[in-house]
């Protein structure tokens, strides 16, 4: 399993889905990341912004509920984008915010399968 100093739990990825389908969450994408995206996807950049990004430009639209909506059921889950998925994926569960926020961080524990807390 995964650690890094500073966080209150070890991981490893189960590939249950559940970390892309956290009521309220979102996916934030940089010009970089949709660019690329579109490329996998072999969209043109504009095709692809309408399709899949909020008005705002910086965030995937979601698919079902709150699913992302490259999230693909199974089990395992599966992520439709996953050679390009955007950094903030790419780096759960590792995020500052879940490290220094302990109500947050347990309950992603909670919905994580692969996160356990540090003895
Ligand atoms: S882009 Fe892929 S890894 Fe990221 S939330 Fe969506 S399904 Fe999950």
């Amino acid at each position: 399993m995964e650690t890094r100093a500073g966080y209150p739990f070890r991981w490893q990825c189960r590939r249950s889905g559940n970390c892309c389908a956290i009521p309220g969450g979102f996916v934030r994408v940089d010009a970089g990341e949709a660019a690329a995206i579109a490329a996998f996807l072999g969209l043109d950049e504009a095709a692809f912004r309408s399709r899949y990004l909020q008005p705002d430009g910086e965030r995937l639209k979601d698919g079902l509920g709150n699913r992302c909506v490259f999230l693909q059921d199974g089990a395992p889950a599966g992520c439709a984008i996953y050679p390009v998925r955007p950094a903030k994926c790419a780096s759960f569960p590792f995020w500052p915010e879940l490290r220094d926020d302990p109500e947050l961080s347990a309950r992603v524990q909670r919905t994580c399968p692969g996160l356990e807390p540090l003895p």
